[in-house]
Parts: structure tokens; C-alpha cells; sequence
């Protein structure tokens, strides 16, 4: 979209408040609303926020900064019918008007740069699961679910089985191609799929669809929530990333008809990128404390570093595909993560495995989490960090990573992750002191 067919936009559909939204460091969507009037404004990049009120971001000494909206991103709101409203998605400028380093959507922006600039597109197809839960009589978020059902299982006409089919309807009317929608393994869990898209297109859809799905819960009085794992002793919420490279014409660069698995040397490479820095990027894809307690044995999450092309316990999977859709499946990340950052870490990790054409070594088909301690040390198979502390330790010394994030997302993300170890580690937990209380 241009800039006269932005306001045409507005004027045709009698648009009365515009939201201008950006993403901070930490992957919060934050906002600005607008009345129509100011859109030419907003459009000239007029609109200034105080970056020293958002986490991360900068110093009161430096705090002017300006909303740039990205136009491709105009979008009318479908559940506002009256008064209507739009979103812009806007990229974040200094006081001097340069891209700010900070903004989590510059540095993916610009990590694609360098990948187009050797001729690659990355493409990203995500698979968000999510719980939808119970509210309490005061509205606040239960861990009580809607259901008992399981995977695939045909929702039954229940809160949750309407609720989902309300956020697919509102998802299609905002433009989304969504693939595919399903109950997940857990009670309560389900999962949306949308077409893959540009690893841009992807992480903006990935806070759009966020937003949506938590906004539509609520609407059918229940809570919906991205944390990584909720609940003991049931599966865990995954982000599945899909990815493959295209070539600026939209070929994809990863199939090819006459590997086994329709793989070309690129996708080999790409993927052992992939399993070689996945200490590194770790932190980025997966940065609460909560996200290790999903990255467990035994609830088709991954634990440890390897590739399949067929089971689902390891970090990466190769998919069997129809005609040329050959992708490789990142199993790691979750929805807890930044979608701008982590898909430029993940992004930045496949392509140092094309520019230095690594090997990923031969798939592990088997059930990983029946291996033994012993076994896996015998096949020397490394693990993923075993919680934050450690994939933060694994980060601070990427300087493949810190290259990536830029120096501020870089600083800023160890050492808030740093703190979040550091608070999570003195606290008493209630696994403590029904363990420990009596006993002692
Ligand atoms: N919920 C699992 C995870 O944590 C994935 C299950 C699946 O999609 N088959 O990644
Ligand atoms: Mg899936
Ligand atoms: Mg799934
Ligand atoms: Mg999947």
C-alpha cells in the first residue's frame, strides 16, 4: 500500500482511531491510538513516544523517539464495528532519525537484509499452540480447562471448540491464509497454523495472531495463554518454526528431487547452522524461566540437539513433503519468545551454516527419549541449555549472536534475563515445601 491508498482507506471505511503498534525488546506489543485526523501525521513519521517509559529501550537523557509506520502493515480491525478501527505496524526511530538499534523489528529488518543481499529469502511458516483456560468469578486466569480431549480430537461443540473457530473467522477477515486448525495433546491446548510467509510477514502475523487469540478468548469469558508450559505432567505450547530459503523469485531453494528427503546441499547447511548454534540462540527463541520446564523428555518437545526425518523428539525434523515444499521444522522455540528476534537468531545460525558450508551429520531416527544418559553420551550428543541460566551463559558468548541482536537488544536481553534467573532462583517454590517442609 502507498500513502493515498493508506488514507483512502481510512476515509472509505470512515475509520475514527488508528493504533500505532511496535514491539519491545522483550516482545510486548506495545501501543498508540490515534484519531484519524493525526494520520498524516503518523504517516510523516510525526509521532513521538517517551522511549525511556518502555522496558529496554533508553535513558530519560535520549528519550524522544518516533513511530515509522510500515505500510504494507495497514489493517482495518474486524472486531471493532463501531467506532472502526485500523493498526499500523511501525518500526522505531531515534531523535535523529536513524533506525534505532533497539527496536526489535529494525534488527530483523536488517538481518534479512544481509541474507537477500546474498540471495536468500527466508521463508517462515509458524505453528502456534496455546491454552485456553477457565476464568475465576473475579476474571482472573484459572488453570482449569474447558475440556478433557487430546489430540485431534474432534472439539466438541464446547467453549473452547467455539472459541477457536471464532479466532480462525476473525484471523481470515484480517487477511491471515490460516492452513489448518486443531485441539492439541493436553486438555485445553489447540493450535492454529497460518501459510508460511516472509520472515518479516511472519513475525508481525505472529503478534497479530497473539493478540487476536487472547482478545477472542476473552470474549468467550476464558483465558488464552502462550506461556510455555503451564500446567506439570501435560504437554507444553510450542512455536514450530518452518523454514526454508527462496530465491528472490520464489523458488525454494531447499528442494531438491534428487535427495532422499528432496533436500539440497543449502538446506543441509542451513540446518547444520541451525544444530550448531542452538546453544547460542537458545535464549532468544526460548527466554523464560518456564520455557525449560517444557524443553523436557517426553512431551514432543526437545531436549536435545540432533535432526530426524521422522520422530518428534528432536530439535529439528525434517517433514515429508508433497511436490517441492521441502522445510526443516525448528522445534525449539516458543511463543514466550520475541518473534522479530528470535527468527533474525535463527535466521543469522542457518545462513553462518551456508556461508561456512557445514555438515549436520547424519539424522537420529530413533526415540530420543529412550536413550540413556550413558547412550547419549556415547553418540555425543549435546544438549539444549538446561534452563536460563545456562542458555544465557551460552548467549553471552556468542559473538555470532551478539553480531545478530546488535549491541543494545544484545545487553539488554542478557541481562534481563539474567535478573529474571536471579529472582526465579531465591524464590520458594511449592515443589519445596511439599518436598521439604516435613521431611526436615
Ligand atoms: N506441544 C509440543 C511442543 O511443545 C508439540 C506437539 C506437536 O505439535 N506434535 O512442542
Ligand atoms: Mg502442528
Ligand atoms: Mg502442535
Ligand atoms: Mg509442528
Amino acid at each position: 500500500m502507498d500513502r493515498s491508498e493508506v488514507i483512502q482507506a481510512v476515509v472509505e471505511n470512515q475509520v475514527e482511531f488508528i493504533e500505532l503498534q511496535f514491539t519491545d525488546i522483550f516482545g510486548i506489543m506495545k501501543s498508540v491510538s490515534i484519531p484519524s485526523e493525526e494520520l498524516g501525521k503518523a504517516l510523516s513519521g510525526e509521532i513521538m513516544f517517551d522511549g525511556s517509559a518502555i522496558d529496554g529501550f533508553v535513558r530519560i537523557e535520549e528519550s524522544d523517539m518516533y513511530l515509522r509506520p510500515d505500510l504494507d502493515t495497514f489493517l482495518i480491525l474486524p472486531w471493532a464495528e463501531y467506532p472502526k478501527e485500523a493498526r499500523l505496524i511501525c518500526d522505531i526511530v531515534d531523535s535523529e532519525g536513524n533506525d534505532f538499534s533497539g527496536c526489535p523489528r529494525n534488527t530483523l529488518k536488517r538481518v534479512i537484509r544481509e541474507s537477500a543481499d546474498k540471495g536468500y529469502t527466508l521463508q517462515v511458516g509458524p505453528e502456534c499452540e496455546f491454552f485456553m483456560f477457565h476464568t475465576t468469578d473475579n476474571g482472573e486466569p484459572s488453570r482449569i480447562t474447558h475440556d478433557r480431549a487430546s489430540y485431534f480430537d474432534m472439539a466438541p461443540q464446547d467453549l473452547g471448540g467455539n472459541a477457536r473457530k471464532d479466532i480462525v473467522r476473525t484471523l481470515k477477515d484480517m487477511g491471515f491464509s490460516v492452513e489448518a486448525s486443531h485441539h492439541e495433546n493436553a486438555p485445553g491446548q489447540h493450535e492454529i497454523d497460518f501459510r508460511y510467509s516472509d520472515a518479516l510477514n511472519a513475525a508481525d502475523s505472529i503478534m497479530t495472531f497473539k493478540m487476536v487469540v487472547r482478545l477472542i478468548a476473552k470474549r468467550h469469558g476464558l483465558h488464552a495463554t502462550f506461556m510455555p508450559k503451564p500446567s506439570f505432567g501435560v504437554s507444553g505450547s510450542g512455536m514450530h518454526l518452518n523454514l526454508s530459503l527462496s530465491s528472490e523469485d520464489g523458488t525454494n531453494l531447499f528442494f531438491d528431487g534428487s535427495d532422499a528427503l528432496k533436500m539440497s546441499k543449502l538446506a543441509y547447511s542451513f540446518m547444520a547452522g541451525l544444530l550448531t548454534h542452538a546453544r547460542e540462540y537458545t535464549a532468544v527463541t526460548n527466554p523464560t524461566v518456564n520455557s525449560y520446564k517444557r524443553l523436557v523428555s517426553g512431551y514432543e518437545a526437545p531436549a536435545l540437539i540432533s535432526w530426524s526425518s521422522r520422530n518428534r523428539s528432536p530439535l529439528i525434523r525434517v517433514p515429508s513433503i508433497i511436490r517441492d515444499s521441502t522445510r526443516i521444522e525448528l522445534r525449539s522455540p516458543d511463543s514466550s519468545a520475541n518473534p522479530y528476534t528470535a527468527i533474525a537468531a535463527v535466521l543469522a545460525a542457518g545462513m553462518d551454516g551456508v556461508l561456512n558450508d557445514l555438515d549436520p551429520g547424519a539424522p537420529l531416527n530413533s526415540n530420543l527419549y529412550d536413550l540413556s544418559q550413558k547412550e547419549i553420551d556415547e553418540k555425543g550428543i549435546r544438549r539444549l541449555p538446561y534452563n536460563l541460566y545456562e542458555a544465557v551463559n551460552c548467549l553471552n558468548e556468542s559473538a555470532l549472536m551478539k553480531d545478530t541482536l546488535g549491541d543494545h537488544i544484545f545487553e539488554k536481553l542478557t541481562e534481563a534475563c539474567m535478573k529474571e534467573w536471579d529472582n526465579y532462583s531465591s524464590q520458594i517454590t511449592a515443589w519445596e515445601i511439599e518436598r521439604y517442609l516435613q521431611r526436615f
